[in-house]
């Protein structure tokens, strides 16, 4: 179980959001971190360890199946699409398992 967070592009042309953990976190099928691929410019959760061995593999784009993939780092990472500064949503406090 772990929790998620909405992340807004400033840029109000743009719109880009997407909901991600933030960081590394573990879920229902593993650990997973969250990344930008550099391919889809898509930020996402990435499986890096699948359940139950939480074995680590390496990281591929649920989209592309690509490994083009940038760590996220929370007030660093920029929008995808854009490259605008992204913003977390601090009513977005989603729980899942
Ligand atoms: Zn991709
Ligand atoms: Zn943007």
């Amino acid at each position: 179980m772990g929790s998620a967070y909405s992340y807004k592009c400033t840029n109000s042309e743009c719109g880009y959001e997407a909901t991600i953990s933030g960081g590394k976190d573990y879920g229902f099928c593993g650990e997973v971190e969250s990344m930008t691929c550099l391919d889809c410019k898509e930020l996402m959760d990435v499986l890096i360890a699948p359940a139950p061995k939480l074995k680590p593999i390496e990281p591929r784009c649920d989209e592309c199946k690509g490994q083009n993939l940038k760590k996220f780092y929370s007030g660093r990472t920029r929008c995808p699409k854009c490259g605008s500064r992204l913003k977390k949503d601090p009513n977005s406090d989603i729980l899942w398992d």
